[in-house]
């Protein structure tokens, strides 16, 4: 980053610094920007104001966003935007760098269709130790910005593939910056989770299950029958290309086809075909007496049973 751009973010927060340089970036893009903490109520009122403000699409069904994406730095602030997208209905990502700065991961969040943040809490939270107990006082979190930059980059490149629908979207993607090793794995949501906004979801995602598969099946035939009806690419041939047989090429390639050759030429080396094989038949001929021995001996045994 350069220094430049850097010393005109003093003295701003982080949010307004960010919509500047976005905005430098790309002055079309519309930014709206909001600076609150959304642990406290007012925060959680005010976040979800922003997710159902439909000023920008307004004849979307449910919130007025496509997808949220969280990149907050505590459970608390996840658990939030967790209980946010699960009252709205509301898929999000995920993203999220260790506290050593060495691993990351992306996640991808459907209500009731994937694990919920709630649904598998991390290990700390599981087993009841308030996070805000462990921090360290005076210790500060170790910050690696190339490990941040992998996983913001995983994460915008899971996002365009979300909203393009292109490729395979990751459900969960790891980064082990130390070996790098890349877990992948999905999520189910948890039956028993302790979010009552995330049973809800899971209900109506089992509910909706025959229509899905209906339309999973229509969508099916119609690739079908549009498979059998199909044209040809290039109906024209401007260059005259022509398709050939693999079998015609071999016999026109053959090697009986001298009289091919132009008058005066010749072949220097000899066919193939006119290499003597070696004399295998007298080795066959010699295992086939063995054999006929041996089920000879063989039969005369059964017999003396
Ligand atoms: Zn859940």
């Amino acid at each position: 980053m350069s220094p430049k751009i850097i010393s005109s973010w003093v003295g701003m927060t982080k949010t307004d610094a960010a919509v500047q340089t976005l905005s430098d970036i790309n002055p079309d893009v519309v930014l709206e920007s909001y600076t609150l903490n959304i642990t406290t109520v007012k925060g959680f009122e005010t976040f979800m104001e922003s997710l159902t403000n439909k000023n920008f699409r307004s004849n979307m069904h449910g919130s007025g966003v496509d997808l949220v994406l969280s990149c907050v730095d505590n459970y608390e602030a996840r658990m939030v935007v967790n209980q946010a997208c699960n009252e709205l209905n509301q898929t999000w990502m995920e993203s999220g760098v260790s506290e050593d700065a060495v691993s990351g991961h992306i996640q991808l969040l459907i209500p009731g269709e994937t694990a919920c943040f709630a649904c598998a809490p991390p290990l700390v939270v599981a087993s009841g130790v308030d996070e805000r107990t462990l921090k360290r006082e005076g210790v500060c979190a170790a910050s690696l910005p190339t490990t941040m930059g992998v996983v913001a980059g995983l994460l915008v490149q899971n996002t365009l593939k979300y909203l393009l629908k292109f490729g395979q979207v990751s459900p969960y993607l790891g980064y082990n910056a130390l070996k790098d090793y890349f877990p992948t794995m999905e999520m189910r949501p948890n039956p028993q989770c302790s979010n009552s906004a995330c049973m809800e979801r899971q209900k109506e995602f089992i509910l909706a299950k025959p229509a899905r598969d209906a339309a999973a099946k229509a969508q099916m035939e119609a690739e079908a029958s549009a498979g059998t009806t199909e044209c040809p690419i290039h109906t024209d041939n401007e260059w005259n290309i022509s398709v050939v047989d693999d079998n015609e090429m071999e016999s026109s390639s053959g090697h009986n086809n001298s009289a091919a050759l132009p008058e005066g030429l010749v072949h220097e080396l000899p066919n193939a075909d006119e290499f003597q094989k070696p004399p295998m038949q007298e080795q066959i001929d010699d295992v086939s007496n063995d054999l006929e021995d041996l089920r000879k001996q063989l039969d005369a045994l059964n017999a003396g049973l």
